[in-house]
């Protein structure tokens, strides 16, 4: 049996992030993956924006919380991020929880740089009443996690399982002993559960309490842009609009919008789908959509109109591809549209501890356990 420091559930951004510094610190660490690779899942199907507050007018704490990490992040990552486009967030005039002097309010109650420009430089005369020059970047997916896999790789007192399947996780006193279909056993007196959208599946395999969240299927779009976008991002605000920023630093936007990114929901404990029967995900074990047969159709054609609704006339998009993933929401944050990060500390000595991530450069929060 392999005794460890830490045993971290999950193998995307938090999970590696947490590795890392656990390892810098001479601790053992075993970060057990279920895929057969890293950042497969959430961390790197999503729309690669590294968040400045901008997003979040109507959840205050979200803003302040992703502003106050945004400089740390971008100087430790600084590698993966996109070179500075023109990042514009605009208020749509019509169905908008927010207008462009609300906005423009917000951002300097919370010191965020702002410009207001003319919305008839991206989008249809009348439809938006302000438009702003912000700060905010994208960070590339892929670069993170092979920077990740390259740092941890360094440190002989840590190892990432890949293709693991946990059978089991019980407490037998002073530690936690998690046994796998392998056969390999590891005993632990400090777990850290990262495993985002199947949060509540480890939970049920450690008889913990569990997480109230909403799910949903989720597609991102890449696409390509006019030569005139593409030093470019636009965010529509604020309501069942759209975004369309550079994905990493790819040729290719990243396209979303509220009505159509997401395909289903699911509102039970363990995450229910109807395209789960007939493959291997269920509501105890979530699969990678990607390559799931059942995986949706894409929304494409109708995010690409709402699009052209809103976006110059001599702007246009061709569709490249989609990515899915299963997004975990606190059940609740639809009300103000805030995207916490919980950690949530279920058992002491030993240690379970679970992390259900917000947004990308909250990793910072889990310095507190280190
Ligand atoms: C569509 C979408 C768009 C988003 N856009 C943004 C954005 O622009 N900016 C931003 O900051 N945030 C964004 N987010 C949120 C952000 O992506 C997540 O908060 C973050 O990636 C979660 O990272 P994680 O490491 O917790 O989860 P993940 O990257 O999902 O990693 C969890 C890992 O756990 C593994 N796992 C699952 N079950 C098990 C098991 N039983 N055993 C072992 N391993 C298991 C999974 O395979 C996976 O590798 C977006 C999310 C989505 C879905």
């Amino acid at each position: 049996m392999e005794v460890a420091d830490r045993v971290i559930i999950g193998a995307g951004i938090f999970g590696l992030y947490f590795a890392l510094e656990c390892a810098k610190r001479n601790q053992s660490v075993v970060v057990l993956e279920y895929e057969d690779e890293a950042f497969t899942r959430a961390s790197y199907v999503n729309q690669s924006r590294i968040h400045n507050g901008y997003h979040y007018p109507r959840s205050l704490a979200t803003a302040a919380k992703t502003a106050s990490y945004f400089d740390r992040f971008v100087h430790d990552f600084e590698f993966c991020i996109r070179a500075p486009y023109k990042n514009i967030y605009a208020t749509s005039d019509h169905f908008s929880w927010v207008n462009s002097a609300q906005f423009y309010k917000f951002c300097q109650s919370l010191k965020l740089p702002v410009r207001e420009i003319d919305p008839g430089l991206y989008l249809q005369e009348g439809k938006c009443d302000g438009a702003f020059e912000t700060m905010e970047y994208s960070f590339d997916t892929l670069k993170l996690k092979s920077y990740f896999l390259e740092q941890l790789g360094k440190f002989t007192n840590c190892r990432i399982l890949y293709g693991c399947r946990i059978d089991t996780i019980q407490k037998s006193h002073p530690d936690y002993l998690i046994e796998m279909a392998s056969g390999i056993k590891i005993s632990t007196g400090f777990v850290l559960n990262a495993s985002y959208a199947s949060l509540n599946q480890v939970l049920k395999l450690a008889d913990l309490p569990s997480f109230d969240v909403k799910y949903e299927l989720c597609e991102i779009i890449l696409c390509q842009v006019s030569p005139t976008l593409r030093e470019v991002g636009i965010t529509l605000m604020d309501g069942p609009f759209f975004s369309l920023i550079p994905f990493g630093q790819s040729q290719f936007h990243a396209l979303s919008s509220v009505a159509y990114t997401p395909h289903k929901a699911s509102n039970t404990t363990l995450p229910e789908f109807d395209c789960q029967p007939g493959t291997n995900c269920s509501p105890i074990q979530l699969q990678n959509c990607n390559q799931c047969p059942n995986k949706p159709t894409t929304h494409w054609p109708a995010m690409h109109q709402h699009v052209k609704k809103y976006l110059r006339a001599d702007f246009d998009l061709a569709y490249v591809s989609s990515l899915f993933a299963v997004k975990a929401i606190l059940q609740g944050a639809e009300m103000d549209d805030a995207r916490p990060t919980v950690i949530q500390k279920h058992s002491d000595t030993p240690n379970f501890y679970s992390v259900l991530s917000g947004k990308i450069n909250t990793i910072y929060d889990l310095d507190e356990l280190i």
